[in-house]
């Protein structure tokens, strides 16, 4: 299926944000006549937005009739219209309804609130207004979802977006999970929104959060690359022919835990990255692209202990400013708690490395968390659980203690926030 650009003015193929071209079919003649959108589910889960709000856009652009909840998936307009025609309609949706209005970033959420409509702007942190004037947004309001509940046709989309993405895909639906209109009660989603009382840790939270926001903004471009499975191909032919060589590797699990034996690869992986950066002149210089496809040479991309290994070679004392580079690639690579516990592991001894020049590297920590959950690079349940348990596995217990101490601001917050979305769910 032909993919474009969900900007097409955008036409950097290594775009992060993709979605499939519209595909129509004609149906019957005469007065009869009608255009199925065969793949509007697909587009509009690229988008993070209800299929009807793409088919009655279409209907109010063209004053033609449509339906909007189509039992089957076969979504109508009625007449006969050209796919092209409705791609540069759809660009107009997306530019009215998807980006971000402050800086053109297509993952946003809907969010109402007080009779307005909201884009909220993960890669910004903005909150901007959709114009109450146009049709659709007089659509959009009268057909709200359930207070906080998404229905379930939505959840299951958000999913099954969320799963593309995993597989490598194509990473446009990530964050499905918590995309779309929630209409919270007072709009706001955990990602950005902090408690209302100010004590003294919410303050200290808020601006460390709008630093990153606005952190992340200057970040943008470099972290919106392409990992899907089509990139990587590409990137690979470009590749001299002895770095295409795959080597042979036989199944075996390497020592998975192991401290002993069975190092040799992800040794072989972290002098690489180090050789690479010296070559380049510096860790920045050497792209997530190739990290990614020598770990794949070595046949160890979907390991946990190659986290482990990224952790303390890909970032330096500039950590907080490289992980939103990063985070597309190691997104790709996380894909279960062993390997977000290796994130933390290895991210420990990058700390306890820093130490010795950089005595006072322990106030990063809440920084470097705050990132990593930012990225959804941790979740909640596993950063909870490594806060709550010290352990020597990867640095001395002192130097753990310590780490453990500087994170606890995060964890405080971070347990208050999820306080604070039951009490909502359950209101
Ligand atoms: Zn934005």
């Amino acid at each position: 299926m032909a993919l474009v650009n969900v900007r097409r003015d955008v036409t950097d193929a290594f775009y992060r944000y993709k979605m499939e071209r519209l595909q129509t079919k004609i149906e019957g003649k005469g007065n009869g006549i009608k255009t199925v959108v065969t793949n509007l589910s697909s587009v509009a889960q690229s988008l993070a937005r209800p299929g009807s709000y793409l088919i009655k856009y279409f209907g109010f652009e063209l004053g033609a009739q449509t339906n909007i909840d189509p039992p089957d998936d076969r979504w109508i307009i009625n007449g006969a219209h050209d796919a092209a025609k409705l791609q540069d309609y759809l660009d107009g949706f997306i530019t009215k309804f998807v980006l971000c209005k402050k800086c053109k970033n297509p993952e946003t959420d809907v969010h109402i609130k007080d009779g307005r409509i909201l884009l909220d702007c993960k890669a910004c942190g903005q909150r901007t207004d959709v114009d109450l004037r146009l049709k659709l947004s007089g659509f959009i309001l009268k057909n709200q979802p359930k207070k906080g509940k998404k229905d379930k046709a939505e959840r299951k989309a958000a999913r099954r977006a969320k799963q593309n993405g995993k597989n490598g895909d194509k990473d446009s639906g990530s964050g499905g999970d918590d995309n779309s209109d929630q209409a919270s009660p007072n709009g706001e989603s955990k990602d950005l929104g902090y408690a209302s009382d100010d004590d003294a840790l919410t303050r200290k939270i808020k601006a460390e959060a709008q630093v990153l926001d606005d952190e992340v903004k200057v970040n943008e471009d470099e972290w919106a690359v392409d990992m899907s499975a089509e990139a990587v191909k590409a990137r690979q032919k470009q590749l001299p022919d002895e770095f295409k060589q795959k080597l042979v590797l036989n199944g075996e699990e390497e020592d998975e835990e192991g401290e002993g034996g069975g190092n040799s690869l992800y040794d072989q992986l972290g002098v690489w990255i180090q050789e690479q950066a010296e070559a380049k002149g510096g860790i920045d210089k050497v792209d997530d692209i190739d990290i990614y496809l020598k770990a794949k040479e070595l046949g160890i991309e979907s390991k946990h202990r190659t986290v482990l290994v990224l952790a303390q070679t890909i970032f330096d004392e500039n950590i907080t400013s490289q992980i939103g580079k990063r985070a597309g690639m190691l997104k790709q690579i996380i894909t279960s708690e062993r390997h977000e516990k290796a994130l933390l592991g290895g991210t420990e001894r990058l700390i306890a490395s820093m130490l010795e020049k950089h005595p006072d590297f322990y106030d990063k920590v809440v920084k470097i968390l705050q990132l990593y959950y930012h990225h959804d690079l941790i979740s909640e349940e596993v950063v909870t659980k490594w806060g709550s348990r010290p352990s020597k596995k990867y640095v001395e217990s002192s130097v753990n203690k310590k780490i453990r101490k500087a994170a606890e601001p995060f964890l405080t917050w971070l347990a208050e926030a999820e306080e604070e979305e039951s009490e909502e769910e359950s209101e």
